[in-house]
């Protein structure tokens, strides 16, 4: 019981919607609806890089599979199907039984089947590629390039948290389990908001996830749409456990803090009841942190209205080696 095809079909075989065909021949075989179209990316979580050896495999499993949901809901597409590609040191069941059942838990729930992938050896730690296919109406997608002068900035959920659990699992934070036990659900179980992307089509101008920090990542928004931004510190959605640290730690948490998949998204004023009503009826938090303007750069003021000294921006992997992305 240990050849690979056996290890693929115990694991990662699952039916597949009929009419398609899943793992187990050269390709798989999918449908995409008529006039829309196929959003397609992938992901590679790297042991050590972007995971701790120590890290549970059932939410490894999850994690794997929800970073990649998140920008298919950040591009408005609705999840169709996905592709898993594993390089493992060697067969641990007990490591195999637990990444997939986190991984098809989480597939299952948000309706994204697994219809492939790749299994090989790995000469060093566990590296894992996900790739996820969406569907969006032809044109309709929510992409960075749309934001304009005079739109409300929006994020859903909450910021900081993810942030925190990390720094304290890999010590720039002194150990303190109870805030570790309050904040590390956000680290390794994230759960992007999925169906909320495709209800943003036709209400939101531009939309990215929150995966190397908020700063970080509207700040591609307003590259890709050629305007700035002011935000106001004191109406981002901070997690309470993250809200109670000193000042200095918080703002760095949820302006700079990477891996919250949830979305920053932009939208006319016009649409300001809309978009409170729909987080409402999906009960997801939304909140309306400030306003695109002409121009450019990325202002955050303080209650005062003194403008924040922002000490991390957000990761990137060629430039800054203090983070995990
Ligand atoms: P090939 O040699 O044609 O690339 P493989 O031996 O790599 O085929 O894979 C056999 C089948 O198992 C394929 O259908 C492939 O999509 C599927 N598969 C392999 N690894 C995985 C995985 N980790 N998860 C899901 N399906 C997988
Ligand atoms: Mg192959």
């Amino acid at each position: 019981m240990s050849s690979e095809f056996d290890l693929i079909a115990r694991y990662f075989g699952r039916p597949v919607p009929p009419g398609w065909l899943g793992a187990g021949d050269d390709c798989a075989l999918l449908s995409v609806a008529a006039g829309c179209q196929l959003a397609v990316s992938t992901d590679t979580l790297l042991e050590g890089r972007h995971f701790l050896a120590r890290t549970r495999p059932e939410d490894l499993g999850h994690k794997a599979l929800a970073v990649n949901i998140s920008d298919l809901t950040a591009m408005g597409a609705r999840p169709l199907a996905c592709l898993l590609n594993l390089a493992l040191p060697g067969v641990d069941h007990d490591w195999l039984a637990g990444f997939s059942q986190g991984f098809h838990a989480f597939a299952q729930r948000c309706g994204c089947p697994l219809i492939g992938g790749d299994t090989t050896r790995s000469e060093s730690g566990v590296m894992i590629t996900v790739t996820v296919l969406g569907e969006v109406p032809s044109g309709a997608a929510l992409r960075r390039d749309g934001a304009r002068p005079g739109d409300d900035v929006w994020i859903s959920g909450e910021l900081g948290a993810a942030d925190v659990a990390l720094r304290l699992l890999i010590g720039q934070l002194p150990a303190d389990d109870g805030l570790l036990a309050r904040t590390r659900e956000a680290l390794e179980r994230p759960v992007p908001p999925w169906e909320l992307g495709p209800a943003l089509r036709g209400l939101a101008h531009a939309a990215i996830d929150i995966s190397d920090g908020l700063l970080q990542d509207l700040g591609h928004i307003l590259a890709a749409s050629d305007c700035g931004a002011h935000l106001e510190y004191a109406a981002l959605p901070v997690h309470a456990e993250v809200a109670g640290l000193p000042a200095e730690l918080a703002q760095d948490a949820v302006l700079g803090g990477g891996d919250v998949y949830q979305l920053c998204f932009t939208a006319p004023e016009s649409r300001r009841d809309t978009i409170a009503q729909l987080g409402r009826d999906m009960d997801v938090r939304l909140t309306r942190v400030g306003r695109t303007v002409a121009g450019s750069g990325l202002c955050v003021t303080d209650a005062r209205g003194a403008a924040i000294a922002v000490r991390r921006a957000g990761f990137d992997h060629f430039q800054d080696e203090g983070g995990q992305h």
